[in-house]
């Protein structure tokens, strides 16, 4: 074989497209009915807008973005994730003047230059939403319950909500120094890639999995506690809102997730169908990201959700995939006069609406109707000489395996009052 499919990506073949798109159809109906509006942005983007809103020392930006130079030598990035596009778009088409506040959701692949492993891909899919518009507590819980309705209306309820506030530019700064100046003096107890991360980002460090992190960074102050007044008000509104929608949920200090632009809430869902990459999605409330895009001020708030995974947990829970779709008629012709009439029988089937099939290998009728059988179709008609000068011809039900007795001329009706 000459050509493999690149590291870390996948094909989705027809055998799994079926399930891909039940969950595609499923995110769809659970959106409208929030009143998200769908919103499809390209896949690429100049590197700078992820830049600038993931932040320059985040792991996505800092070592795994698709990025390079087009011809014109200008750098473009394939998009590592939603938001920013998003915002982009919504600045760039003046959206928020439609619209005091925008609902919008995408589906869609992303690309990030990870090590693959079990459930962590080079290009991956995710569905996420974003509100635009209003800094509402009950837009934050909108974006818990989106994702959650998804897995429930796909039969999925052993989910686990966590939840954490990561304060502002108001409360953030202080508690940063406060940490650091912890963080330096239990410097010789951390990981490397810890020690690396004080100066800069040290909020990482909290949600290191390594465990001599853990351990050292066990009674270390936790930003939910060092909040300010609005971002403890909003942090408690969230906590009495879930509480009311009757969702259960779990307070982790230790939550900062992986991208700079968060502000207050930041959550996550995780599954214990998973293994060590056990992270449904993610999302949280960034307020100052339209501003540092160039926009007017804007609060926002959003999540994503890995699809991947998504499925590997139906597959763990067994959970129904979707049906695959098979036609309802195939229609069998038995010389060369009968292929060329069931040829144009089978686009008029097919354009009322009626998912048909014929032979393309000039096979023999007895070889045609073990495709049928093989295809699991509803009916087969069966065609020849005799059929076309009577204008009669049997529908073979092949569920029960009687005869209908059929007009030619009259195929789509018998074949509508026998299918329903
Ligand atoms: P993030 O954008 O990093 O917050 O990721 C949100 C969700 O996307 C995660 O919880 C995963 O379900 C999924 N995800 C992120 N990165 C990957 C990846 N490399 N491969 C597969 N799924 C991913």
């Amino acid at each position: 074989m000459k050509f493999r499919t690149i590291k870390g990506t996948k094909d989705i073949l027809p055998s799994d497209a079926t399930a891909w798109q039940h969950v595609e159809r499923t995110v769809r109906q659970v959106m409208h009915a929030f009143n998200y509006r769908e919103i499809r942005t390209p896949l690429f983007e100049q590197t700078g807008l992820f830049a600038r809103s993931i932040g320059e020392l985040t792991d996505i930006v800092s070592k795994e973005m698709y990025t390079f130079p087009d011809r014109s030598g200008e750098s473009v990035t394939l998009r590592p994730e939603g938001t920013a596009a998003v915002l982009r778009a919504y600045i760039q088409n003046n959206l928020g003047e439609q619209s005091p506040l925008v609902k919008v959701y995408y589906i869609g692949p992303m690309f990030r230059q990870e090590r693959p492993q079990a459930g962590r891909l080079r290009q991956f899919h995710q569905f996420g939403a974003e509100a635009l518009g209003s800094p509402s507590p009950s837009l934050d819980v909108e974006m818990m319950q989106l994702p959650l309705e998804v897995y429930r209306a796909l039969g999925i309820d052993a989910c686990a909500l966590n939840i954490n506030s990561v304060g502002c530019e108001k409360c953030r700064p202080a508690y940063k120094q406060l940490l650091q100046t912890e963080l330096e003096r239990i410097r010789q107890q951390l990981s490397e890639d810890s020690r690396a991360r004080i100066a800069n980002n040290p909020l990482r460090v909290l949600d290191s999995k390594d465990p001599a992190d853990r351990e050292a960074t066990a009674h270390v102050p936790l930003i939910k506690d060092h909040l300010c007044d609005e971002c403890r008000d909003h942090f408690a509104a969230v906590r009495r809102l879930l509480t009311a929608a009757g969702i259960p949920f779990t307070i982790d200090g230790r939550l900062v997730r992986g991208l700079d632009y968060y502000t207050k809430t930041a959550f996550e869902i995780t599954s214990t169908a998973l293994g060590s990459q056990d992270a449904l999605m993610g999302g949280g409330r960034y307020d100052l990201l339209v501003e540092e895009l160039g926009g007017k001020p804007t609060p926002g708030v959003g999540f994503a959700a890995g699809i991947e995974r998504l499925l590997m947990v139906l597959q763990a829970l067994k959970r129904p995939a979707g049906e695959e779709p098979v036609p309802t008629v195939f229609i069998a012709a038995m010389d060369g006069t009968a292929r060329e009439w069931a040829f144009a029988a089978c686009h008029a089937l097919r354009r009322s609406g009626i998912p048909a099939e014929i032979d393309y290998l000039d096979r023999s009728l007895k070889a045609q109707l073990r495709e049928a059988n093989r295809q699991q179709v509803a009916f087969v008609l069966v065609v020849g000489e005799n059929e076309l000068t009577t204008g009669e011809a049997r529908l073979k039900d092949m569920r029960s395996g009687t005869d209908h007795p059929v007009r030619l001329d009259a195929l789509e009706q018998t074949i509508r009052s026998l299918h329903g």
